[in-house]
């Protein structure tokens, strides 16, 4: 077997899992923050502190998967065409 023939199947296994994440959790934590939906600042001392809300996420921690962007996309595409 050529390498282009098992990479097909592979790839598509890998796109099967990705849409199955993106169904089962459609919202992943910010990468920005982490998930917690703030910066982490340090007071003098040391101790942790809360900072100023993420700008990514908007202080939410949790952004919509590319997947689930796609998803809505094409299902607004969809509504709009009907
Ligand atoms: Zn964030």
């Amino acid at each position: 077997m050529t390498p282009a023939l098992t990479a097909i199947p592979a790839l598509a296994f890998i796109t099967l899992c990705y849409g199955l994440l993106c169904a089962a959790s459609p919202f992943g934590d910010c990468r920005r923050c982490g998930g917690l939906g703030f910066k982490l600042r340090q007071t003098r001392s040391g101790k942790p502190k809360r900072g100023k809300d993420c700008r990514r996420c908007h202080g939410h921690g949790k952004r919509a998967r590319f997947g689930r962007l796609l998803f809505n996309y094409a299902a607004r595409l969809y509504r709009e065409g009907r």
